[in-house]
This record gives structure tokens, sequence and C-alpha cells, in this order.
């Protein structure tokens, strides 16, 4: 029986929301708990051995001797064209491997000492190294610690398993690379036009079951896990996810910068798996279209057409890009309270335009053109 117990509070505020070592923080102390340890994993800096060795510092040092590399589980969102032109120029592409690392876990001698393992059980489970886990966390509201996690995931945080090491039966541990909800992602040291809040990482085309791969790594008491994780890796070939919840960006550690995802659409934005797109039928530019986008670049041309062609004095830059990047805050738009849209998902599409000036109350229809081919969507 694994006993329910949560994670020590972070002692130290790390640049982002730091995730500790378990230790059972409440449960009765046992001759056997007070022997358990407590494993931190840190990040010696291999390169500037020579320079320790020269100067006094034997602990940073005795972290270098003692530290590992860790090669990233978390392959490199690749297309297959990048695949293909890897394979046929035989070089590497050196974006791929940005979350290897050398780690070190202290105490060395006691991590060390234990055996390592192939795999594990908890209650009938087993898990194994990749395997993607829950953890309970401090976080994690009492009341979710019995119930169905997928009633309640986002209580739980994500960890991908990298090794297994063991004292006895009573002492498994597992070193883990950690997964963060979208939610849980810092602010960029620059401001980004898609952020949902200044105040957080998290961006517009983040979906709600989104989790971000990492390489913060930590040693967990396998019993602070919950149960295995169904978590995929999309890799925006399609829009069909069949998995609830999903990874398809990394986040970087050293960087602390979230890796590229696909730009699609005039805006050259991002896909929200949750938030439908309009793709152009025409074999030769397939683009993904944002109705936002769609509605903006109709008024726009619409504006441009009857209320300005209207009006001859008044000049506009013609048509907006939608939310093009690195832009700051949104101008308003030239049609707004003159004109709206929405858009009708029939097949095919049909944009819905209102007059709203006085006078002119009237509301038509039209079919959508691809904006960068003309072609009409389908
Ligand atoms: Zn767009
Ligand atoms: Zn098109």
């Amino acid at each position: 029986m694994a006993p329910k117990h949560g994670l020590k509070p972070p002692k130290e505020s790390h640049l982002k929301r730091a995730k500790t070592s378990a230790t059972p923080a409440s449960r009765s102390v046992t001759p056997a708990e007070a022997a358990k340890v407590s494993f931190k994993v840190l990040y010696p800096d291999i390169n500037m051995m020579d320079m320790y060795a020269e100067t006094t510092s034997k602990k940073v040092l005795e972290l270098c001797k003692h530290a590992e590399w860790q090669d990233s589980p978390f392959e490199a969102p690749y297309t297959e064209t990048e695949k293909q032109m890897e394979m046929e120029t035989e070089t590497e592409t050196d974006t791929d491997r940005t979350l290897d690392q050398w780690y070190t876990v202290v105490p060395s001698a006691e991590w060390e000492s234990m055996k390592k393992y192939n795999n594990f059980i908890i209650q009938g489970e087993t898990y194994k190294n990749n395997h993607f886990v829950y953890v309970r966390s401090t976080e994690t509201p009492q009341h979710d610690r019995d119930k169905d996690i997928e009633e309640n995931i986002k209580d739980f945080w994500v960890a991908r398993i990298l090794q297994v090491r063991a004292l006895n039966a009573q002492h498994v541990y597992a070193l883990v690379a950690w997964m963060y909800w979208a939610d849980e992602l810092p602010p960029p040291k620059t401001r980004s036009p898609d952020q949902i809040s200044p105040r957080g990482g998290k961006r517009t085309y983040h979906g709600s079951h989104e989790l971000i791969a990492s390489n913060y790594m930590d040693v967990l008491d396998v019993l602070s896990f919950a149960g295995k994780a169904d978590v995929v890796h999309w890799k925006e070939e399609d829009d069909s996810l069949q998995s609830r919840i999903y990874w398809r960006q990394r986040f970087c550690r050293q960087t602390q910068e979230l890796s590229k995802v696909r730009t699609h659409c005039i805006c050259e934005g991002h896909f929200n798996p949750e938030v439908s797109m309009y793709i152009c039928d025409s074999p030769s530019c397939k683009i993904w279209l944002h109705k936002a986008c769609l509605v903006d670049v109709i008024l726009t041309r619409t504006y441009e057409k009857i209320i300005n062609g209207d009006n001859p004095t008044k000049q506009t830059n013609g048509v907006t890009k939608a939310n093009g990047k690195g832009k700051g805050k949104a101008k308003p738009k030239p049609y707004q309270g003159k004109l709206s849209g929405r858009i009708e998902d029939d097949s095919p599409p049909m944009i819905v335009i209102k007059d709203l000036r006085p006078g002119h109350v009237r509301e038509w229809r039209e079919r959508i053109e691809c904006p960068k081919c003309e072609t009409e969507l389908q």
C-alpha cells in the first residue's frame, strides 16, 4: 500500500516553481524513515572544472567528479522534411539536443551506492524508464488524493522517469524530468504578444491540457507517484489528438526559453488544438487559418471597398496584419463599430457581415476566400 503523503515545500525559490525531492512530510517517523535520504539534483558546469581545480572550491570539484550526462528523452519535434534532410546530408541538427545536460545527485555517495533497476511495481502497476507519471505534491489538495486522477488531472504534477534506483523494497527512488502545465510556466524575459497574462508564460496557443517538457530534474520517492500518465508527443502533423494530454514544446532550464512551435496562418501565429482552424484546399497552398484572422481580413477589405470608398478623403494603410509577431498593443481596427462579421461553419463556410452604421443597417453572407491564394474555402 502506498501511503499518501506530500512533498516537502521548496526551500529555495527557483526561477520557476521549484519541485523538490520527495521526503514524506506527513508520515510519522519510524527508524526506517529516519534512515531515508533526501536527494537533490544539481547542475555543475563541467566546462569550468579546470578552473575549479585551481581554486579552493572542493565542493564544486566534487560535484563535477560525480556528474553524469543525461540525454533528454524529449526528442526534437522533427518534421519529416527535416529528418529527410538530415539523412541526406549526414549532418546532425544542433537544435535537437538543447535539453541534454550534466547533473549530479547529492548526496552522491548514497545515490551511487544504490542499485539501478529497470522497473518497479506500485499497487500492481509496473513503472519503467521513460514512463510518464502523475506525482502527488503539496499542491495536490488532500481531498483529491484518493479521487480519480482523471477528474482532477491538473492538481497533479507530471514527470518522466529517467532512472530507477533502490536501497531495498521500501526505499525506491526515481530520477525524473519534470513536465509543466502551460499555466505553470514562468513569464518570458521579454514580453511576448501571445502571453495570456503578463504574470505567466502561458501562450494563447497552449491547450488546457498541454504539457511542456523540460530538463528540470529531481529524485523522487516513488511512493509519491499517483499513477501512470498517458502523455503523447504531438508533432503538429495533424489536428487529431488521440490523448487528452500531450506535449509538443520544450522548456530549457539554462535559457529559460520555450522551443519553437509550427507557425500557421497569415499572422504567423500558432495552433491551439482546442480552437479549430480552416485549411485552404488548394493543393499548392494548404495554409491553416485562424477564424479571427479570416474575419479581420474580410472586414478590412470590406471596409476599404464600401466605407472608405464612400469617403475618398480618408486614407487607410490597407490590410493590417491580424496579430503580427512582435507587435505590442493591438491598434484599433478601422472597421470597428462600423462592420461586424461572424463565420458560419457550413460547408462551404460563409461569413455573415453586418453594416452597423446608422442608416445602413443590413446584413449579407459571402463565400470565404483564402487570403493567401484567393481559393474559396470549401
Ligand atoms: Zn492567424
Ligand atoms: Zn490558399
